[in-house]
């Protein structure tokens, strides 16, 4: 439900965007999300649809841009991919780490014409 409230705040950010370049519409949004934010594509897309009607962003296409989730190994520093069934670092088999990639949200750029 809090995609709403996301859906929301890019619309802000892109209409405050496009004031600000004079332009008429946005033509193309691109956003990046981690893959570990909980985020998902469709009800961004969906929420977007129903609120982006007579405004700047009217008909925008969005895109979504997934960054894989990096971890950094707590004992041995080594940065990692994680899988959902491996989750251990591949240098010293610590579990874990710290989150330094995939949980980004935000709009990257925005296209106006
Ligand atoms: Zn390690």
């Amino acid at each position: 439900m809090h995609e709403l409230a996301i859906t929301e705040g890019i619309l802000r950010i892109v209409t405050a965007h496009a004031v600000k370049a004079d332009a008429d519409h946005v033509t193309d949004i691109h956003l990046v999300i981690g893959d570990m934010s909980s985020f998902i594509n469709d009800s961004i897309q969906f929420y977007f649809d129903l609120l982006s009607p007579q405004t700047v962003a009217e008909n925008a296409t969005l895109h979504f841009h997934r960054l894989a989730v990096r971890f950094r190994c707590w004992q041995c520093r080594h940065e990692f991919a994680p899988t959902k069934l491996d989750r251990c670092c591949p240098q010293c088999n610590a579990l874990g780490g710290e989150v330094i990639a995939g949980k980004e949200f935000y709009v990257e750029s925005i296209e106006v014409n």
